[in-house]
């Protein structure tokens, strides 16, 4: 194994030597010095909306991603390599040793590259389109201590797949399932839509904020578990959950923020787009035997669309989009919805930065902006803005004052 990582003696300040070339890392200075970039960008882009709040940094920012993916291939001597795609590109940069990554991912790589060499298992080529095992995605747990190894190949057909799975699990009994999920095309790094149970559960199972998440491979989940706790406590207590209080959670992948809601005595419908994450969350719900929770496998702008149509609202509108931010169509129908609070936990600074400027010409205003940092040595910048609804003309008639 490669050893990449250098750590200074006197701070204890990791670096990498693949830095640049690897599309992991973006950042390579001392992590207040990150701490303090991102602090900046966060004030330079939302200040104008409200006060930002000083970012919540990591005490021990390595190591953190409970998400692992590597791609493999061959190096020039033609020895097997795995690793990560390149910044720039999809040329693969070899890399054995992590610092963002779960420690107990890369020996089991290490395994599985063993086990390739001896069951003559081929690494996809992405030029050629031969060979079998495109790429692979580790999940873990830090709560419950459970780990799944996803195998995504090209075809069904995986040889020595019995003794392959066997070795796997005497090498490293810490992995709990092993699944295997048929891509035959689609983008380096996609799931394909059949997955096959090779050993355990298919599953993994967290633990967040009290309750007990279900994760299957194709669903999203938050990759810093220890950074999403703080993400989330911030945006729930934001929320002002009570009893009896109504909640939609758009784009809930598994359910999480909506189901922690729920836990607190709210009524809440999540909303997902992605079959998995919506199937995991619905199981979640009797996981954690909720009765005041649904989901609706649905795009969030549609379903936004439909329920303003219909005349619904909610008393709080939670949103947690991907990095494109929310379409104008779905900011248009929740002003129309008129929450009294909207929670928007964002994972772009930019289109954060490009939906609030529609929310608040559209009856809100910021009064709160929490940035968190869920991916040091990154530039990726979490944040949490709370909007409240402005009182209306006729609101205000009755109260000067206020
Ligand atoms: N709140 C969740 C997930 C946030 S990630 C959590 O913290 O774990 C964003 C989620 O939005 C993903 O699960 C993705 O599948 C989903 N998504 C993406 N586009 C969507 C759309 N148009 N409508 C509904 N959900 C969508």
């Amino acid at each position: 194994m490669n050893r990449q990582i250098i750590t200074d003696p006197q701070t204890g300040e990791k670096s990498c030597r693949c830095f640049k070339r690897c599309g992991g890392c973006q950042l390579q200075e001392t992590y207040a010095e990150q701490i303090q970039r991102k602090q900046e960008k966060a004030e330079r882009m939302l200040s104008k909306f409200a006060k930002v709040r000083p970012i919540l940094p990591m005490d021990e920012p390595y190591y953190y991603r409970c998400k692992v993916q590597n791609v493999y291939g061959r190096g020039r001597g033609g020895e097997l390599i795995s690793g990560i795609f390149q910044s720039t590109g999809q040329k693969m940069v070899a890399v054995d040793d992590c610092m963002l990554e779960d420690r107990r991912a890369a020996p089991i790589v290490q395994t599985l590259k063993k086990l390739m060499h001896d069951l003559k298992i081929q690494p996809y080529d992405l030029r050629t389109g031969s060979g079998l095992l495109r790429h692979t995605l580790i999940r873990t747990s830090v709560s419950t201590g459970e780990v799944m190894l996803v195998l995504v190949t090209a075809s069904a057909v995986l040889p020595a797949k019995k003794h392959l799975v066997s070795a796997l699990l005497e090498a490293h009994p810490e992995l709990t399932t092993i699944v295997q999920n048929i891509a035959p095309d689609g983008l380096p790094l996609m799931l394909g839509e059949r997955s096959i149970t090779l050993a355990g559960k298919g599953y993994i199972e967290d633990v967040l904020c009290g309750c007990r998440f279900r994760i299957s491979p194709a669903s999203f989940y938050q990759v810093n578990p220890v950074q999403t706790e703080k993400l989330y406590a911030f945006a729930v207590k934001a929320a002002e959950i009570k009893k009896g209080v109504t909640v939609i959670d758009a784009y809930c992948g598994t359910g999480t923020i909506g189901m922690i809601c729920a836990k607190h005595g709210a009524d809440v419908i999540g909303v997902e787009l992605n079959r998995s994450a919506c199937r995991d969350a619905a199981e979640n719900a009797k996981r954690n035997q909720l009765a005041n929770i649904r989901f609706c496998n649905e795009d969030a702008g549609k379903f936004m669309q439909r329920m303003a149509k219909e005349g619904e609202s909610c008393d709080v509108l939670l949103m947690d989009p991907p990095r494109a931010g929310a379409s104008p169509a779905f900011l248009r129908a929740a002003a129309a919805m008129k929450p009294q609070r909207i929670v928007y936990v964002s994972c772009k600074i930019e289109t954060l930065e490009r939906d609030l400027i529609q929310l608040t010409r559209s009856g809100y205003r910021v009064t709160d902006i929490q940035p968190v940092d869920m991916f040091p040595h990154t530039t990726g910048i979490e944040t949490v803005c709370v909007l409240q609804r402005k009182q209306t003309e006729q609101h205000r008639g009755r109260n000067p004052r206020k």
